[in-house]
């Protein structure tokens, strides 16, 4: 039946995208014979979108790939040419890190990194098929009859099945811009019965930046002291870039408004849901018709590429309306647009037929990562990656599943949350979402993971020397710093100020004051002065949090006990701070009976029913008083 036979493989990965690279490479660390089938080299680690990595939420899963040894961060540092630590002014357990990136620069470090990956070959072709014998999976099929026999198959195909781009009325077939779709694998997913639905995402027009007047715009540096997503990193490795911004104006809004008709996503062409995270400017001129203004920024795309992506305007109105909305905005009167932005549709499949090791139970060996989940983001991608790439390695080699819990990692969060609640539109991560975010911090993102990594065997030797040894200064400090103990009044004579309840602190329960720091200790005791500054800061970082994170323990064992707290009917959700309106609304208008039921809702996130937990408490406790 098939032409050629290629080799067997312990690992399929197919999709060279953000999720097909790092599952391959974490399959291939975990010594499994991997092949990595895309449908061009070219096409790896491209930027399909924005030419960043990072942020609030996504900035902790690209730590936490980094912490397992994964591509992104390292990727990232490489090509970054701005870096900015978001939420600085925050406490460390919301910042996120966040890095511009050059597109090429980013594209030629993942390509290095496949290239000289142990275990790991690249193989250009489309894959059509899956090949089952009895609901086992034994290979794939591509386009021109070969065969790949496989012990597992991941899948991460992003927006390519049955992909439909859509520019006003015009739609054409398409993966991305520039690519076709994948029709054929998509025809055979329905063959397979799995639960598929269609999702949207969308995509500015990109400028051509020698045509933008940047002498009148506002200009946005990088940090002074750039934050790397890799532990392993110091510095940027390229030249830094200042970003331009601008704003639309009424002028804008009226174009757009004008015209709404015209777009794909208005015009009803579209069925698939799309992203209320990052909306298009279509989206944003009805849902907040009241501002009179939205904020752009330009962004370089490259240190020697003109290309500017302007981030707040993505669109699916014809390209003469995309000219005409741009070309009302300050800086941009003259500007000359290269590449139309567009909307893009796609199928995904229901995540909730996974399991937690992101397998497919249906068909034996099949595992699914990234945006064909329902999930949108690069980083999400990337982590849904690792997960699978380290779950096939192991399933092909007769190792248990691993599995990442949401009190650990931002992974855990977010693969249980796809699996569990399924998606309604495309995924994207927050720090929201993590009921543990105070200890789950981009800081010790290795802290929490490298140790598993280097039980798995899947970092590199590097990597491990310079964990242990980060580690091993932290246990010191934090032992020199505990054994230490000072009354109030000790205290008092070296000007540090507690109060004098009589109770001896530690240097740890000073560093737990958000009012002292660590140099505040060396008057305590000059010696400490030894201790590094990485060291220090990290073990600052963690004593800050130590009341919270076992106060958050607490709570979380209360809420598993209280599924059962009955709601009072008159309960008002406006009063409960912190929920989002969306939810108020929700709660309002269901009014569940107990906090079980409400946890069900829709939206509904665990930090969100500490909250209402917290506050439902408050009501009853005031009631019986
Ligand atoms: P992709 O990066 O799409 O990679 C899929 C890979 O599969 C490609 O390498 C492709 O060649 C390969 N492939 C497909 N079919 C086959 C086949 N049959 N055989 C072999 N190989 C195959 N994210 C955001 O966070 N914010 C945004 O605003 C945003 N906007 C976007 C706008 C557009 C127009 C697009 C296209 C994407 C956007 N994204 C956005 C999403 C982001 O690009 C994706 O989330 C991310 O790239 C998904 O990674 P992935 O690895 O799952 O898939």
């Amino acid at each position: 039946m098939f032409h050629v036979k290629h080799s067997k493989y312990d690992v399929v990965v197919i999709g060279g995208g953000h999720a097909g690279v790092e599952a391959a490479l974490a399959a291939s660390r975990m010594c499994a014979r991997t092949a990595l089938i895309t449908l061009t080299f070219d096409g790896v680690g491209v930027m399909s979108c924005n030419p960043a990595i990072g942020g609030l939420g996504k900035g902790h899963l690209v730590r936490e790939i980094d912490a397992l040894d994964g591509v992104m961060g390292h990727a990232a540092d490489a090509a970054g040419i701005q870096f900015r630590l978001l939420n600085r002014r925050k406490g460390p357990a919301v910042q996120g890190p966040r890095a511009q990136a050059d597109r090429k620069l980013y594209r030629q470090a993942i390509q290095q990194a496949v290239r000289s990956a142990d275990m790991l070959d690249v193989i250009v072709g489309e894959v059509v098929d899956l090949i089952t014998e009895r609901e086992k999976l034994t290979g794939v099929l591509l386009a021109d009859g070969s065969h790949v026999p496989a012990g597992t198959v991941v899948l991460t195909t992003g927006t390519f099945l049955r992909g439909v781009i859509h520019i006003g009325s015009e739609t054409r077939p398409g993966g991305r811009w520039g690519d076709a779709p994948s029709n054929r694998l998509a025809e055979r997913l329905d063959d397979l019965d799995l639960d598929l639905g269609r999702l949207k995402t969308g995509t500015p027009p990109r400028l051509d930046g020698t045509s933008i007047d940047w002498d009148k715009l506002q200009r946005q540096q990088g940090d002074e002291d750039p934050t790397m997503f890799s532990f392993l990193s110091e510095k940027p490795a390229v030249r830094q870039i200042d970003c331009g911004i601008t704003h639309t104006n009424e002028k804008t809004h009226d174009i757009i408004r004008d015209n709404l008709s015209k777009s794909a996503m208005y015009g009803g062409k579209i069925d698939g849901v799309g992203p209320r995270y990052c909306p298009s400017i279509e989206d944003k001129i009805v849902r907040f018709a009241d501002k009179s203004s939205h904020q752009v920024f330009l962004e370089p795309e490259g240190l020697d590429d003109d290309t500017v992506y302007p981030n707040g305007i993505s669109t699916s109105l014809p390209a003469d309306v995309q000219l005409n909305y741009v070309q009302s905005i300050a800086g941009l009167e003259a500007a000359k647009i290269l590449q139309p932005g567009y909307a893009i549709e796609y199928d995904y499949v229901d995540p909730r037929c996974l399991d937690s090791s992101l397998a497919l139970p249906k068909i034996d060996g099949l595992y699914l990562a990234g945006q064909i989940n329902g999930t949108t983001g690069y980083e999400e991608a990337a982590a849904q990656g690792m997960v699978a790439g380290l779950n096939a390695a192991c399933r092909a080699r007769g190792k248990p599943p691993i599995l990442f819990s949401r009190a650990q990692s931002y992974i855990g969060v977010m693969v249980d949350d796809l699996v569990t609640r399924g998606v309604n539109e495309p995924y994207r991560m927050f720090t929201s979402r993590a009921e543990y975010r105070l200890s789950l911090r981009a800081d010790n993102a290795d802290q929490r993971l490298t140790p598993l990594g280097i039980e798995l065997g899947c970092v590199s030797g590097r990597r491990r020397v310079q964990f242990e040894r980060k580690r091993e200064y932290l246990d010191q400090a934090v032992s020199r710093l505990g054994s230490m103990s000072f009354t109030p009044k000790q205290l008092g004579e070296k000007g540090i100020v507690v109060n004098h309840d009589g109770t001896r602190r530690s240097g740890l329960d000073l560093l737990s004051y958000q009012t002292i720091s660590f140099e505040d200790l060396l008057y305590l005791d000059p010696r400490l002065e030894d201790i590094g500054h990485d060291t220090r800061v990290q073990v600052a970082r963690d004593a800050i949090y130590a009341s919270y994170v076992d106060r958050q323990r607490l709570d979380i064992a209360a809420l598993e006990r209280d599924q059962m707290l009955i709601i009072p009917r008159d309960f008002d959700f406006h009063v409960v701070s912190g929920l989002s309106n969306e939810l108020r609304a929700k709660l309002t208008a269901t009014r569940p009976d107990n906090l079980g039921q409400a946890s069900r809702i829709e939206g509904m996130t665990p930090a969100a029913l500490t909250l209402l937990l917290a506050k439902i408490r408050q009501a009853r406790r005031r009631k019986s008083a």
